[in-house]
């Protein structure tokens, strides 16, 4: 018990490769015999399986999150100066993509209950962004912490203003929306397989998702450098993004355990909430929707007192994110909604990201973090 006290990890990926160490070590083997290092046999196994986990139509992998966006607006053909609309409450990839390829991200400001981009905020936007004579493009969509966006609201507002949706999923892989996997929602779904994301490989890793098949084909030339009929045929400017066979290899091996891993999830932020509703502002899934709950983010006054407090005890924290983007010196040059997106400045002093993977004692913890509270 005092063992467990003085250990509390934030994300346990020591915990979660213990029982399958032994498939972990043979998948990986599988690949040396092979020796089929770039987009082997296991590449396409882990896009079929992604497919038929999330039920899209097309799953087609690559190097890493960030590029995944990247590989998105390309794929959507957002051309140099076009605007995107971004959420500024979010980590700094979502809007790196968009400038990384000569776009303008503009910042939009976020829900306080939700995290996610804020629908009205979107709206003024768009109107303020069309009036400078922005030729506004697409819409990233931030599953912030795993919690799916507001797609009822958010689609009627890109098809009436002509814009695409992109779902930056890297943290909500395996969250559901009316019943479907997120990944159905949008034009593309981007996500991340970095070793912390709920399904994390053991290095870099990425996927997206698509119902189209024409979008399907440009994604699959853009992540290959553009490739045609064959290796030696270019008929785009298109990046190297590949999954890597032993990432691949490794990724299958925890998709297995992922549903399993997804409800421990479920019933441990559950418990949190139980616990610790009325003594802080605990996370709000939006209505119909489930979480992947890659973070337990809570919202609290005297922040860094209780932060501290925390990690006297033993509890490790962290503040996802504690800046906006429109605050950061790489950023804030970049066009933003009219008076500012003030719920996102607010947001990054007040949140706080509790220790969350599936192997966690929350029972135990929450009991620890409640007497914290009380002593402050
Ligand atoms: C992690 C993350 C990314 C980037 O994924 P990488 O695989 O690290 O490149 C993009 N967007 C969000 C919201 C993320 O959390």
């Amino acid at each position: 018990m005092n063992e467990y006290h003085e250990n509390i990890a934030f994300i346990d990926l020591k915990a979660q490769l213990q029982p399958i160490r032994n498939d972990i070590d043979n998948a990986i083997s599988r690949v040396l015999d092979h020796g089929q290092f770039i987009m082997g046999p296991e590449v396409k196994e882990f896009e079929k399986q992604l497919v038929q986990f999330t039920q899209v139509k097309h799953a087609v992998t690559c190097a890493n999150g960030t590029d995944a966006i990247t590989l998105a607006l390309m794929a959507l053909d957002i051309q140099h100066g076009e605007v995107v609309f971004v959420p500024s409450f979010t980590y700094v990839a979502s809007a790196e993509a968009v400038a990384l390829i000569g776009a303008v991200p503009y910042f939009v400001d976020v829900d306080p209950e939700s995290f996610n981009i804020c629908p009205n905020s979107l709206e003024m936007a768009i109107k303020e962004a069309s009036k400078c004579g922005l030729v506004g493009k697409a819409i990233i969509a931030v599953e912030l912490f795993g919690n799916p966006c507001a797609y009822a609201a958010l689609g009627p507002i890109a098809s009436s203003n002509g814009l695409k949706i992109i779902v930056d999923a890297a943290q909500s892989f395996g969250a559901t929306y009316a019943g479907e996997s997120t990944a159905m929602q949008g034009d593309i779904v981007t996500t991340s397989f970095f070793p912390a994301k709920p399904l994390g490989c053991y290095g870099d890793g990425g996927a997206l998702f698509t119902n189209s098949d024409q979008l399907h084909d440009r994604l699959n030339s853009l992540r290959l450098h553009g490739k045609g009929e064959y290796k030696y045929d270019n008929i785009r400017v298109g990046m190297n993004s590949r999954l890597d066979t032993v990432q691949a290899a490794i990724l299958i091996e925890k998709l297995r355990i992922f549903p399993t891993e997804l409800s421990s999830r479920r019933s441990i932020a559950k418990k949190y909430t139980e616990a610790l509703a009325g003594r802080l502002i605990t996370p709000q899934i939006s209505v119909g929707s489930s979480s992947s709950w890659a973070q337990y983010t809570v919202k609290c006054n005297q922040r860094e007192k209780f932060r501290s407090e925390l990690s006297a005890s033993g509890i490790p924290t962290v503040v996802y994110y504690p800046l906006a983007l429109t605050q950061q010196e790489g950023y804030k040059h970049f066009p933003k909604v009219s008076g500012g997106t003030l719920n996102a400045e607010k947001l990054s002093n007040e949140v706080l990201s509790l220790p969350m993977h599936p192997n966690l004692n929350v029972k135990e913890l929450a009991k620890k973090i409640l007497n914290v509270l009380e002593n402050i």
